[in-house]
């Protein structure tokens, strides 16, 4: 009784196992999404005058990912006054991306414990590996 409801099943099945391949041609903010910053107190340090961010405060994050690598590394957090306009200084051999983000304590309900996540990030500036080579 439900041969159309067992057919959906394999199909969603079937995405499920692209879904890694899938998360690398995601939107580059939509990989931010969550993604836990700062310290266990729950705040994070501006990189240039050392302010406190916490709870609903927007951040500036530089990041990088190398070619050889699939994960991005999370270089400096800064408050909106000490945000950067742009990257000046692209990483040869690496994609750095500048973006705003709004900061947010999300609770693990299993581990009972807060984390400082990103939300809402979104992309201010994107250089690509072979920017790094400019001559
Ligand atoms: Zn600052």
């Amino acid at each position: 009784m439900g041969p159309s409801d067992s057919d959906a099943g394999v199909v969603i099945a079937g995405e499920a196992t692209h879904g890694s391949d899938h998360a690398v041609v995601a939107p580059v903010a939509q990989l931010f999404t969550g993604l836990r910053v700062g310290l266990p107190s729950l705040t994070v340090r501006c990189h240039r005058c050392d302010a406190r961010l916490g709870d609903g405060e927007c951040v500036s994050v530089y990041a990088y990912r190398t070619v050889e690598t699939p994960d991005w590394h999370l270089a400096q957090c800064r408050c909106p006054g000490c945000a950067p306009d742009e990257i000046t200084t692209p990483t040869l051999g690496a994609t750095d991306v500048l973006l705003t983000a709004r900061l947010a304590v999300v609770s693990d309900a299993d581990a009972q414990q807060h984390s400082l996540c990103l939300t809402d990030p979104t992309v201010t500036d994107l250089s690509r590996p072979q920017d790094g080579t400019r001559n």
